[in-house]
């Protein structure tokens, strides 16, 4: 098993500034710290790969900057311009909750093109799956404004890019992010090129979407599946969503690639997330996609990196991740799993069961026809 592995310096260089979680210092209550969506996470994931020895084992994938072109595919003109006067400018706030520094135009390209070059070594055969830690993450990015730490939707950017240029029929997002993929629905909301499944934290951002009963409109009808799980979800609710909901649904629509807006947010470390996923947890989890993707798809599997705030836990979660992606494992054991295996709440509660029913309802009415 080949696995493609995209990463580049400057994804750390995109400079948030000083912000007391995501909340900008303002010189008068809120004290500077680093923002919660700094570069540290991202670039302690990369480290413990390297120390555990299986960046050795990863097939580098330079990553490119995506065109305006491959953009536009999915945002409006004046986004990007405005993105990119920003940029030009000094930086500044936009959108919502979304800072662009100096630079960050460069960055945001490079970060959507680095997840176009892994879709390219997947589709050209030079790799079997790939995980591109990219950064600013996307998902959250809509057509027409940043949006959540977000500047462009790297998932539908790469989507897009996937159906036009390598001229795929259909294709398949499962974001387990413990945010909302909003901007990858979207993007596809009326549009059945795309099923776009994601499984969430309910109503944490953005608040108003992410619900069951958002499932696609006109001929994206039932293509969208949603999944908000309660806050305080753990491993085996996970588990069962992929069980009833998300492998069924995969199973119907038969997806000739799968893509995983993957945020480690879900995790029971998390500073922002009130959900439990631990290590173990996201093994299953991925075996699971790996085992659907292997059946459906000659295992076309893509990454992209999008959340995940735990600057401690966030690299064991992403070396468990890409460890399950090259069927390889190293002897770096995870030191908090005990910790987050014994918490109470792991196993499956009723109001969780309740909303995977609700979920799948949606599956069964409009793809397992
Ligand atoms: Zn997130």
């Amino acid at each position: 098993m080949k696995t493609g592995f995209v990463w580049h310096e400057s994804y750390a260089w995109h400079d948030t500034g000083t912000a007391a979680l995501f909340v900008s210092a303002d010189g008068k209550t809120v004290q500077p710290d680093s923002h919660v969506e700094d570069s540290e996470t991202k670039r302690r994931f990369r480290n413990l790969l390297e120390m555990s020895g299986v960046w050795d084992q990863l097939t580098k994938i330079k990553p490119r900057m995506a065109t305006e072109k491959d953009i536009l595919r999915v945002h409006s003109p004046e986004h990007l311009e405005n993105i990119k006067q920003l940029s030009e400018n000094g930086g500044g706030t936009t959108g919502i909750l979304t800072v662009v520094a100096q630079g960050s135009y460069e960055i945001a390209m490079l970060s959507a093109g680095g997840v176009m070059a892994a879709a390219d070594a997947i589709m050209s055969g030079e790799v079997n799956n790939a995980y591109a830690l990219v950064r600013p993450p996307g998902h959250h990015a809509t057509r027409d404004e940043a949006q959540g730490f977000c500047i462009f939707c790297n998932s539908a950017v790469v989507g897009r890019h996937l159906l036009e240029q390598h001229n795929l029929k259909k294709i398949a997002y499962v974001d387990w992010d413990v945010h909302h993929g909003n901007g990858t629905e979207q993007a596809f909301w009326d549009d059945n090129t795309a099923l776009t499944i994601s499984v969430h934290q309910d109503r944490f951002y953005p608040p108003d979407r992410g619900l069951v009963e958002q499932y696609g409109e006109g001929d994206g009808e039932g293509y969208n599946i949603n999944i908000p799980l309660p806050p305080g979800s753990g491993v085996e609710a996970y588990i069962e969503t992929f069980k009833q909901v998300i492998i069924p649904a995969l199973r119907c629509y038969r997806p000739e690639f799968i893509i995983v807006p993957s945020g480690f947010d879900a995790s029971a470390f998390d500073p922002l997330g009130r959900m439990m996923l631990h290590t173990d947890g996201y093994r299953e989890l991925t075996k699971m996609l790996i085992d659907i993707a292997n059946e459906l798809c000659e295992g076309r599997l893509l990454m992209c990196h999008e959340g995940g705030y735990s600057r401690a836990y966030t690299p064991f979660c992403g070396l468990a991740v890409t460890e399950t992606l090259t069927g390889l494992r190293s002897d770096v054991e995870d030191p908090f799993l005990e910790v987050a295996s014994a918490m109470g709440g792991q196993d499956i509660q009723p109001h969780q069961q309740q909303v995977i029913a609700l979920a799948k309802d949606v599956v069964d009415k409009y793809l397992n026809k």
